[in-house]
């Protein structure tokens, strides 16, 4: 007998242009039939009257591993209510996996302190063995971090590697692609990876390349010099054929806005030079950012010792302070989100603690940074509505968190992106008419899973019961800066593997499963 037939709705397949009305039948965690009038004996009949059944929604930039939320808070919950039903993590340099060493795990501090997480595996494939001992809301699919298998390698240090340690890190990578991860992620503006030599990444891109895997790039920069940054994408991609995939695609600050049809027409016409290279936009314009990322680059390459140290000195904090006075920092627009060292910051603007300090924002910058004891978080209104609209539309993007998940309960003052990313997309096309329904369903279905090589985001017969029923006409992400954790309106069923994981805003077992490649 069949487990669960979805009735009366209209099924947006993920890849047709066109949508049609029909049923879909589920058994053993597979789909079994899609057509018109399917009766047959279910255990449970989902009415999809007014409602649309697409794919569960693949979210390829997702930092759920990063903010330990995938370890602390596996159900996931923020990220299943939005119809998320598998996350692509090890985004942006870092990854849980491998471990090298100890120092390896490191990379990740930067996002959340690491006191009493227990890491019980070195080796990729070990990290995966642990994760499917957890309750997993969501499927789960990793990258290999770039900065996690140098920092591993090298420690806390930010130089050139010598050729022998090229040799150990290629090493690394491919045992990593073995294992099953799903590709390689840069964060080329972090500390430990600003100082990557093209030799050292065509290399590593090569090797992703051969394995048939992607490269995720978290570009150099994304303000005045975004351009270079660009192109120091597609020149990877040129150089090696690996399929590339930009990382939360956008330009920090007024006076750099301009440059996004530039940016836009740069990797369109790669695109049309045959360059596999796409980009993930979430739909929201402020960025949710690592405070340390805002000082000069020489301040805090070498990691954290470094930056206190710079920070300690007369002579570097006075030329830190002219090199921020010269940045377009709106220090009302920068909001603390998190700080681990110290809660009373969050809520407030840079410029509120430079009132109380009677100092200026960029002394009260450097000062937050100085009591540096944990990760600062901040949200950032630096985007501009209309260059987050141009992006969304793009034929090259997909649509992606670059949020982790959460409980509902959690008490993070979160990017609202956590809780509402997915819906609030799907609300700004029906509310500014973007694209068809069918090619936004596109965008967070089988695109993210085409890009990530993996096989889902379709609705088709035999495919995994990874389902979403939601009213076209209704959905809405709730979740704003103040109030993250409100829930979407819209969202009725949520399948992972046939299981029904969410039913309204109820949340039921957890389903999801760890994804080698
Ligand atoms: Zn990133």
């Amino acid at each position: 007998m069949a487990e669960i037939l979805i009735k009366n709705g209209t099924v947006v397949d993920g890849v047709s242009k066109v949508s049609k009305k029909a049923d879909v039948l589920v058994a053993k965690g597979k789909i079994v039939d899609i057509g018109p009038n399917l009766n047959p004996k279910a255990k449970t009949i989902i009415n999809a009257k007014d409602c649309f059944v697409t794919p569960g929604f693949v979210d390829i930039q997702n930092h759920s591993d990063s903010y330990l939320t995938l370890l602390e808070q596996p159900e996931q919950s923020s990220l299943l209510t939005q119809g998320i039903t598998t996350i692509v993590v090890g985004n942006c340099g870092s990854s849980l996996a491998p471990l090298p060493s100890r120092e390896a795990i490191k990379s990740v501090q930067k996002w959340h302190n690491l006191a009493g997480v227990n890491i019980n595996w070195d080796s990729f494939e070990e990290f995966l063995v642990s994760l499917s001992g957890l309750k997993l809301g969501v499927n789960v699919a990793s990258l290999v971090g770039h900065a996690t298998i140098r920092r591993g390698l090298i420690g806390d240090q930010a130089r050139k590697l010598s050729e022998e340690e090229v040799r150990v890190l290629e090493k690394l990578l491919k045992a990593a692609l073995d294992q099953g991860a799903i590709g390689l992620s840069l964060g080329l503006v972090y500390a430990h990876e600003v100082d990557s030599s093209a030799d050292e990444l065509i290399r590593l891109a090569k090797i992703v390349k051969q394995s048939g895997k992607y490269l995720s790039v978290h570009l150099r920069s994304e303000t005045a010099n975004i351009t270079e940054s660009i192109d120091e994408a597609i020149f990877l991609a040129a150089q090696t054929g690996v399929k590339v995939k930009i990382s939360h695609l956008k330009i920090r600050g007024p006076s750099n806005w301009h440059l996004f049809e530039h940016v836009l027409n740069k990797i369109e016409n790669a695109y049309h030079q045959g360059i596999d290279i796409s980009f993930d936009v979430y739909p929201y314009s402020s960025t949710w950012a690592v405070l340390y990322t805002y000082l000069p680059k020489w301040a805090y390459e070498g990691g954290r010792a470094q930056i206190s140290r710079h920070l300690a000195s007369g002579v570097d904090r006075r030329k830190i302070l002219d090199y921020l006075r010269h940045q377009e920092l709106g220090f009302e627009r920068i909001v603390i989100a998190s700080a681990s060292g110290n809660k009373a910051f969050v809520g407030k603007s840079i410029a509120q603690i430079a009132k109380n300090q009677s100092v200026s924002g960029e002394e009260a910058l450097i000062n937050l940074l100085s009591g540096l004891e944990g990760s600062i978080i901040v949200f950032d209104h630096n985007l501009s509505d209309e260059q987050v609209e141009l992006f969304v539309s793009s034929p090259l993007s997909v649509i992606a968190t670059d949020g982790a998940g959460y409980s509902r309960k959690t008490e993070d003052l979160v990017h609202p992106r956590c809780f509402g990313a997915i819906p609030k997309f799907l609300q700004m096309v029906r509310e500014k008419k973007l694209m068809t329904w069918e090619q936004a369903v596109r965008k967070i279905t089988s695109e993210p899973a085409r890009i990530a090589g993996l096989d889902l985001g379709v609705i088709s017969k035999d495919k995994a019961a990874d389902l979403v029923v939601f009213n076209p006409n209704e959905i809405v992400g709730k979740a704003d800066y103040n109030y993250p954790n409100q829930l979407p309106v819209g969202i009725k069923t949520v399948l992972v593997s046939g299981v029904q994981s969410v039913e309204g805003n109820m949340l039921h077992q957890a389903a999801g499963r760890v994804i080698r490649k």
